[in-house]
């Protein structure tokens, strides 16, 4: 199964690879959160990072993960092209933003994409924490 701290360093190395400038922030307790949710998290940093690198143009990316009381929290944003109007509608995704959605409503997560009016391309996905 998928190691969300292993996953990150992947992330991290494969913008570098690609001449892309990553600045990371990890506020997470990675050895509490259930298989599950690494699982489902780590396959979205992977396709949010695979899509900056394909798509994107982009010089810079962040990544933030972090926690609070009700949930996990995967922020990327990237200063590249940006993402068209259009195409923050759900009909003109394509496959890995909606296999994201799906795996992560699943577990009861959300993602939002958005463009700010300096192009850079967020994501953000939310996932509530799961207790035994
Ligand atoms: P797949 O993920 O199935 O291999 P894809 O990457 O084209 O194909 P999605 O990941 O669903 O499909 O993304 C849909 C479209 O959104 C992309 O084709 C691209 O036009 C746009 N897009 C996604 N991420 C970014 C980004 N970071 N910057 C600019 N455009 C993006
Ligand atoms: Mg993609």
């Amino acid at each position: 199964s998928i190691d969300i701290r292993d996953e990150f360093h992947r992330a991290v190395h494969i913008l570098q690879t690609a001449g892309i400038e990553a600045e990371t922030h990890i506020r997470m307790d990675a050895e509490r959160m259930m298989p599950i949710v690494q699982n489902v998290l780590g396959m979205c940093l992977r396709e949010c990072i695979t899509n900056v690198v394909k798509h994107s143009g982009a010089g810079k990316c962040s990544i933030q993960l972090l926690e609070d009381k009700e949930r996990y929290l995967l922020l990327t944003c990237d200063n590249g092209i940006g993402i068209a109007k259009g195409q923050n509608q759900t009909r003109k995704w394509g496959a890995g933003l909606l296999g994201m959605k799906e795996r992560l409503s699943l577990i009861g997560g959300t993602l939002e994409l958005a463009s700010d009016v300096e192009n850079r391309t967020k994501v953000k996905i939310t996932i509530p924490h799961h207790r035994t």
